[in-house]
C-alpha cells in the first residue's frame, strides 16, 4: 500500500496533503536531555552497504547508508541526544531532526558541506522532544523546517511551558553539586546539563519552531530522488513523524525506535506505538535510522513492540493483584531485554501506573 498517493495539494516539489506556513520562530520543548543518556549497544553490524565515512565529530559517527542518505549516530560518551541525519536528493538537501547540542548541530553543518555541494533546504523534525530540535537555532529562514501539524501544536504548548520553566531554573543547586560529585559519569551528566541549559539562557540562541506543516503525510521531489514523510498520531508522540526514501530502502525512525534500549513511553500511547510500528514494518527497507542507538532493521522494531507489550501486560497484572508496577525489575523481563540498560524503564513504569488507571 503507498500512504503517498492522495495527496493533491501541488507546490514546486513539495507535495503534502495538509501546508501551513508560519513564519513565527518560537521555542520548543525540553525533555531533559539526561532521559536520553541510553547506553549504546554496538551489535554487529550487517549492513555490508553501509560505510563509516572519515569524518571527525566528537559527538557522532557519520555512516553514508546509500547514494543519497547519511545518517549521524550519536557515539557513546558524548551523546549528543537524539541521532540525526541528512539527504542529497539532487537538487535539495534534506537534515533528519537537527540533535539535542548546538556543537553537534555545528558538525552535522560541516559534515553536510564536506558531502554535499547542496546547503540544508530543509529539516524534518521527528517530534516534538528538545533533543531533537535544539539545533534549528543554527539557522536561518533561508532553510525550511517542517513537522506535522501535531508536533507543531506540542512545540506551541508542551515546549514553550518546559522551555519556560527551564529558563527560569536555579542553576546554583547543580554548580553546588558538580562541585562536591566525584563519580565521573555524574559530573558529566551535569555538565551536559548545565550546558544544555546556559544555551538556552544565552542572548544569541533562538530555537526555530518549524514553518511548514503537514496533517498525515509529505513528499519532497528531488531530482535524483524522492522522499517521503508520513505521522502517526499518538506513538512514542503525539504526530512522529518517520522520514522514508522508497528508491533506496533507508528508513529514518525518529524515537519511533530506540534501537536496543527501554523506549521513553511517557509522551505517547504503547498501542498506538505498536500499531505504528506495526505499519513500519510492512514498508520495504533494509536499514533504519533510529532516534536513539545503533542503525537497525526491521526485527529492531519487532523486538520494540515486544517490549511495549511485554511492560504493559507487566504493570496490569501488578495492578490486578494490588501491587505496586514500579517495583518491577529488569530480571521480570524476558531475556532479550535483561541487557537493556537506562534510567527509562523506571520512568515507564512512573509512568505506566498512571497510564493504566486511567485506562
Ligand atoms: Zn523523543
Amino acid at each position: 500500500m503507498n500512504f503517498f498517493n492522495n495527496y493533491s495539494l501541488h507546490i514546486p516539489n513539495l507535495y503534502c496533503h495538509t501546508l501551513e506556513s508560519r513564519s513565527k520562530l518560537i521555542y520548543g520543548k525540553i525533555i531533559i536531555r539526561k532521559l536520553f543518556q541510553v547506553p549504546i549497544l554496538r551489535k554487529f553490524m550487517a549492513f555490508d552497504f553501509v560505510k563509516k565515512l572519515d569524518f571527525d565529530s566528537e559527538f557522532f559517527d557519520l555512516y553514508k547508508l546509500s547514494e543519497s542518505a547519511y545518517a549521524a549516530i550519536s557515539k557513546e560518551k558524548y551523546e549528543m541526544g537524539g541521532n540525526a541525519g541528512f539527504i542529497d536528493i539532487g537538487d535539495y538537501l534534506i537534515m533528519i531532526d537537527s540533535t539535542g547540542d548546538v556543537d553537534a548541530a555545528k558538525d552535522l553543518q560541516k559534515a553536510v558541506a564536506q558531502y554535499s555541494e547542496n546547503e540544508p533546504n530543509f529539516i524534518v523534525i521527528t517530534h516534538y522532544h528538545m533533543d531533537h530540535l535544539m539545533g534549528t537555532s543554527l539557522f536561518d529562514v533561508s532553510t525550511q523546517i517542517m513537522t506535522s501539524d501535531r508536533t507543531l501544536r506540542s512545540i506551541q504548548t508542551e515546549g514553550r511551558k518546559r522551555f519556560k520553566e527551564f529558563k527560569s531554573m536555579d542553576l546554583t543547586e547543580m554548580e553546588e553539586s558538580l562541585k562536591n560529585e566525584t563519580d565521573e559519569q555524574k559530573i558529566w551528566e551535569i555538565e551536559y546539563d548545565l550546558k544544555f541549559l546556559k544555551t538556552i539562557r544565552s542572548e544569541n540562541f533562538s530555537l526555530r519552531e518549524p514553518n511548514i506543516t503537514f496533517k498525515e503525510g509529505c513528499v519532497i521531489h528531488g531530482d535524483k530522488s524522492s522522499v517521503q514523510m508520513r505521522t502517526f498520531s499518538k506513538a512514542h508522540t503525539d504526530g512522529d513523524v518517520i522520514v522514508y526514501i522508497p528508491e533506496e530502502g533507508i528508513l529514518f525512525a525518529g524515537d519511533l525506535l530506540f534501537a536496543n534500549n527501554h523506549p521513553w513511553l511517557g509522551s505517547g500511547d504503547p498501542e498506538g506505538w505498536i500499531s505504528a510500528n506495526n505499519e513500519i514494518i510492512e514498508l520495504d527497507f533494509k536499514v533504519a535510522v533510529p532516534g536513539h542507538g545503533t542503525l537497525a532493521t526491521k526485527e529492531d522494531f519487532s523486538l520494540e513492540n515486544k517490549y511495549i507489550r511485554e511492560i504493559v501486560d507487566l504493570a496490569k497484572k501488578k495492578i490486578e493483584t494490588g501491587e505496586d508496577p514500579t517495583q518491577i525489575k529488569k530480571e521480570d523481563f524476558s531475556s532479550e531485554f535483561q541487557s537493556w540498560e537506562s534510567p527509562i524503564l523506571e520512568m515507564n513504569l512512573k509512568f505506566l501506573a498512571e497510564f493504566l488507571k486511567k485506562s
